[in-house]
């Protein structure tokens, strides 16, 4: 018998987030789509966008990014994870992919905006 994991919601970030209405500011920036924490969280960051509701708390793109974009921030009680990373230092990004491509389960989305 074959078992697969499940892992998150298995969808990655949506490509077309910028078309979703802002709906605030988070750490110093824009917070995109449907908002209602503790279970929806929407995409933090403009240029380096992370699906809170995707991202499971892996971790890898603080750990990759040369110039410390991300910072953990608590999500007690999302359906994922417990804790998200945060991109607090958006405009730092030399759009070098590292954390896009590292994600494991594509939440982040770079954009050379
Ligand atoms: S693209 Fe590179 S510099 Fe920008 S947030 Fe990701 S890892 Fe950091």
């Amino acid at each position: 018998m074959l078992f697969i994991k499940e892992v998150g919601n298995n969808m990655p970030i949506d490509p077309e987030f910028m078309n979703k209405s802002t709906v605030g500011e988070h750490n110093g920036h824009k917070m995109r789509g449907e908002v209602k924490p503790p279970e929806k969280l929407g995409v933090h960051g403009t240029s380096v966008a992370v699906d809170h509701d995707v991202c499971e708390g892996d971790g890898i793109c603080i750990s990759v990014c040369p110039v410390g974009v991300f910072d953990w921030v608590d999500s007690p009680g999302h359906p994922v994870s417990d804790k998200k990373s945060d991109p607090v230092n958006e405009p730092a990004c030399v759009f070098c992919r590292a954390c896009e491509v590292q994600c494991p389960v594509q939440a982040i989305k770079i954009t050379e905006i």
